[in-house]
């Protein structure tokens, strides 16, 4: 029997391509450490719906249900923009971190040396870049209610969201933000928008309180319009950043590019018990999709963090990170981060290097 249950998710588009390269990425670096692992795929996404007519049939909730963590690759494309709510793609992955409670979404950016002059930002302001995004992942703006659009007369119409959170929501949220700092560079920025909404008052409030069972983090409180400047300004101050969870997806997407290329970073969703979903950032990019043109390393990034944060195994998730690197310092580029002198790579080739750096 296999030491861990991984489901595997690919999804659509180059979620597709992308996944496969990183599930032969983990099983060659756990196979290095004398860990084994037994892959299930399973449908999500456009394609679950175009065999099934549901963006997440019950046998994929099942099939992670029975997991120790989910490697997802990406959902959606052009084909499936006219669907409802409830049908889209995307519905895959907000019903899955509803069902797994999966509140805490951990987005690093991390500056790889060799790629250091494909950011839009000068060299110096990225050098050495190592941020961790925290965001609150089902809670909020997003899922507050009551929420719609109303007809309030003939011509007129009224939309409504609502911005709610619970001390525990909030309690836990910011936990994780000091667990990470304090695996990291024990600092720790709360981003609020305390002058204007009283939801941020009390995050500010309980983050202060959290504060007293880590007396050797250092907490800031930022601003979130602040803290947009302050990653395009200065973006080495940061450390690990906790936020709720619209600021969250507005600033991880800000401070990924910092680092160049999209195709570059991992995240992780993870619940109370550690179980998680590991998924790049980017989506299916319909634009090249089958073309064996689309960057694996965030995909494979997302890999390492599962070795980390699921199965606590920081040996793997190191030796996958290093494998990244070298698979760098040999000039391999996928077109996204290819500069003049580099040798272009598909999406296998990379793959296939990093994998052999990762085996060891
Ligand atoms: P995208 O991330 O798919 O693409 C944005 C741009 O980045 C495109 O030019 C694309 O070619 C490029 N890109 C993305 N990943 C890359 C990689 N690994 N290597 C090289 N280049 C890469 O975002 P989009 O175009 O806004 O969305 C396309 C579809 O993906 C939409 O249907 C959207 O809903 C979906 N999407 C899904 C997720 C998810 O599954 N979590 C996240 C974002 C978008």
């Amino acid at each position: 029997m296999a030491d861990y249950k991984i489901a595997v998710l690919p999804g659509d588009g180059i979620g597709q391509e992308v996944t496969a390269q990183a599930q032969a990425v983990l099983e060659a670096a756990g196979g290095r450490f004398g860990v084994s692992f037994e892959f299930s795929e399973a449908l999500a996404g456009g394609s679950a719906y175009d065999a099934t007519g549901e963006p997440l049939p019950a046998d994929t909730i099942n099939l992670c249900r029975a997991s120790d963590a989910v490697l997802f690759g990406a959902v959606g494309g052009p084909k499936w923009d006219g669907l409802s709510r409830a049908e889209r793609p995307e519905y895959a992955i907000l019903t899955l971190r509803q069902e797994f409670n999966l509140f805490a979404n951990l987005r690093p950016a991390v500056m790889f040396d060799p790629l250091v002059d494909a950011s839009s930002l000068k060299a110096d302001v990225v050098r050495g870049l190592d941020l961790l995004v925290v965001r609150e992942g089902v809670g909020g703006i997003y899922f507050g209610q009551p929420r719609g659009i109303e007809q309030v007369s003939a011509d007129e119409e009224r939309a409504i969201d609502t911005m709610v959170y619970s001390t525990p929501e909030i309690r836990r949220i910011v936990r994780v933000g000091f667990e990470m700092a304090a695996l990291r560079g024990k600092k720790l920025a709360s981003v609020d928008k305390e002058n204007v909404l009283d939801n941020s008052r009390l995050w500010r409030r309980v983050a202060e309180e959290v504060a007293k069972d880590f007396p050797d983090i250092a907490l800031s409180h930022v601003l979130v319009d602040n803290a947009a400047m302050q990653l395009i300004r200065d973006p080495l101050q940061f450390d690990v950043i906790v936020t709720e969870n619209m600021f969250g997806d507005i600033l991880s997407d800000a401070a990924s590019m910092l680092t160049g290329s999209i195709g570059m970073l991992g995240s992780a969703s993870l619940n109370e018990k550690g179980f998680g979903i590991y998924e790049p950032v980017h989506g299916t990019a319909p634009d090249i999709a089958g073309q064996d043109k689309a960057n694996p390393i965030a995909a494979i990034m997302s890999a390492a963090m599962l070795c980390r944060y699921t199965l606590k195994r920081t040996d793997i998730a190191e030796a996958i990170e290093a494998a990244v690197s070298k698979a760098l310092e040999e000039g391999l580029r996928t077109p996204d981060i290819h500069t003049p002198g580099m040798k272009l790579v598909g999406c296998v080739e990379m793959g296939e290097c990093v994998k052999r750096h990762a085996g060891g």
